[in-house]
């Protein structure tokens, strides 16, 4: 299947006003769109340029293009971003923007700063059609997929924010992407696929594949061409090592249990010691916490290019777990540790605005006693804050 035929069978949906969205069309599809409005092919090149490296959402900006040219764009097209209803700011620089799309669905997009890197967490769907039991977004009955356009939004919108077009090759604020908000990439892969093509695209946002990692609870038949279309970096949603308990928290896994995921991800295209996959393991107190679980974690993961995200349980309201105490995490990822694989502990950032969701941020050092403790408090103190605020937010959304 050529890009000829593909922009042929290519109709882009316009919006109420008639004019059609530019962000999120492929290459070959903004080029058949300006061309069937009678602008010159050569053009969609440098409209790309504009939009995804300059960060242009007004035509008349676009000043190297002529003036009639500018206007016709401007009569059939937008450029369109979503708005941001919420622009949340925490103490320690982590930032959330809830962005809402036309039909009023939101999603969350949150910024994570580092001292060497800066990443975005994408959204993928409105809510999720999994139920892992330990995830609030599960629990959130609207659904919907992205469309390319309003996954490749949010990364605009946070360069708006942040103030990055055109983006600097080195030092930037928005250097990487990880899909772990809400929703679950793999199971709306077209239109994440084709979002992160215009991500990676050399001549606009420019982030590597490198720089991206696709976070799946486990959706076995499309990994593979995940890794051989996108090639980027692979996180997988572990979080139990034995199927009874995987199916129980993780329900896909009564689909795709743990052998044939396994395998999905030994032969995941790409991987190698220079690129491992990423096994994320929520800790749920008393539930697959113990050390016999951390011995059968390394025995599953034996031979495959490893690292081990632990992260701490953020607890919800109603939700059915607690996180594992401080020192069993610790404990744990000691004993990971020392059979040879990485394995930090992802540090809780943003708790004060709720940017929970997410990857948030992994700590390679090991803290001190009396980090810990402290760190512990700080937890703790935010999770019951947190739980707080969620049940405000559904007190609200109750009433409303
Ligand atoms: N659907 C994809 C990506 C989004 S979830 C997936 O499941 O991988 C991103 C990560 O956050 C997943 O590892 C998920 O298991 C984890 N997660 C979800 N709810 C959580 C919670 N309450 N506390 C800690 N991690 C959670
Ligand atoms: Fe969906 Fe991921 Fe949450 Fe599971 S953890 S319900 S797959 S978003």
């Amino acid at each position: 299947m050529g890009a000829e035929h593909h922009s042929k069978a290519f109709a882009p949906a316009p919006r109420a006003d008639g004019r059609i969205n530019l962000v999120g069309l492929s290459r070959e599809e903004l080029e058949a769109t300006l061309t069937a409005a009678g602008l010159e092919k050569f053009r969609a090149r440098q409209v790309w340029h504009w939009i995804y490296y300059r960060g242009v959402t007004d035509f008349a900006a676009m000043t190297t293009l002529a003036k009639p040219a500018r206007e016709k764009l401007a009569e059939h097209f937008v450029v369109d971003r979503p708005v941001a209803v919420k622009d949340l700011q925490s103490e320690d620089g982590t930032r959330k923007w809830l962005c809402r799309f036309h039909d009023g669905q939101e999603v969350e997009a949150v910024h994570i700063p580092e001292e060497d890197r800066g990443t975005l967490c994408v959204s993928s769907q409105v809510g999720c059609t999994l139920t892992c039991r330990f995830c609030h977004t599960g629990t959130q009955l609207l659904v919907r997929n992205l469309r390319a356009d309003e996954i490749v939004s949010q990364v605009m919108l946070a360069r708006d924010a942040l103030g990055e077009w055109p983006s600097p090759p080195e030092g930037r604020m928005l250097s990487n992407i990880v899909m772990m908000g809400m929703g679950e990439p793999l199971f709306n892969y077209d239109n994440v696929a084709k979002a992160l093509k215009i991500v990676m695209d050399g001549e606009g946002i420019a982030i590597s594949k490198r720089r991206i990692t696709l976070s799946t609870s486990g959706v076995v038949p499309m990994m593979k061409r995940c890794g051989a279309e996108l090639g980027v970096n692979l996180a997988v949603s572990l979080h139990a090592v034995n199927d009874e308990l995987r199916s129980r928290i993780v329900p896909i896994n009564r689909k795709y249990p743990l052998a044939e995921l396994m395998e999905a991800v030994r032969t995941y295209p790409g991987l190698n010691n220079a690129r491992r996959v990423t096994w994320e393991y929520v800790m749920l107190k008393g539930v697959n916490d113990s050390l016999a679980d951390a011995r059968e974690l390394v025995r599953l993961i034996r031979g495959i290019p490893s690292k081990i995200n632990l992260i701490p349980f953020n607890p919800w309201p109603g939700a059915p777990f607690e996180c594992s105490d401080w020192s069993q995490i610790q404990r744990f990822s000691d004993f990971v540790n020392e059979a040879g694989y990485a394995s930090p502990i992802r540090t809780p950032r943003g708790k004060d605005i709720l940017a929970a969701c997410g990857q948030l941020k992994s700590e390679s050092q090991r803290p001190t006693a009396s980090q810990r403790a402290a760190q512990m408090e700080v937890h703790k103190a935010l999770a019951a804050e947190y739980a707080a605020r969620v049940a405000e937010k559904e007190a609200a959304l109750s009433l409303g």
